[in-house]
């Protein structure tokens, strides 16, 4: 029996667990890479990286051959993270010219967040600036020492 799993939250990813150890063939889809972190090691499962609402990508993942689907939350953002809306990134290289160890792409060439202490919080807010569809959300900054927070603050609040 095949179940596909949408959105590896908590709810999500437990619920793709206990499929998978009832012997489901289990697909989740999530568009956060870092939620497959939820399903543990010995994961053996498939897992898709984007959105949930993307129908080309819901087929890929196999909804139709699927013998059920589950609908679990996306998960949820704080506006304290830095994180990127992958689903949605056109590729325009913007953020990897900023710095290419923190942003990354993945397989289907759209960027996320790679490595979060690979650059500063200037870096994040000049990215979010520089994003021509604005899906990067700088969050708060990890460094309270680091230099002109106040000014890097106020150009990140349109982007939290
Ligand atoms: S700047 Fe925005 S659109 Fe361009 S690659 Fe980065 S996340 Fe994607």
């Amino acid at each position: 029996m095949k179940a596909l799993v949408i959105g590896c939250g908590r709810v999500g990813s437990t619920i793709a667990l206990n499929l998978h150890n009832e012997g489901w063939e289990v697909t989740v889809v999530d568009e956060n890479e870092d939620a497959l972190s939820r399903l543990g090691e010995s994961w053996r499962g498939a897992f898709v990286v984007g959105h949930g609402m993307d129908t080309d990508l819901l087929r890929e993942a196999g909804i139709e051959d699927a013998d059920a689907v589950v609908a679990a939350e996306a998960p949820a953002h704080s506006p304290d993270e830095a994180w990127i809306e992958t689903a949605r990134c056109p590729s325009c290289n913007e953020c990897q010219l900023i710095n290419d160890r923190m942003f990354t792409y993945d397989e289907r060439k759209q960027a996320y967040i790679k490595d979060i202490t690979a650059g500063t919080y200037r870096q994040l807010v000049e990215a979010a600036e520089s994003c021509q569809v604005a899906i990067i959300h700088p969050g708060k900054p990890r460094d309270p020492n680091e230099p002109g927070l106040a000014e890097l603050l106020e150009r990140a609040a349109p982007f939290r």
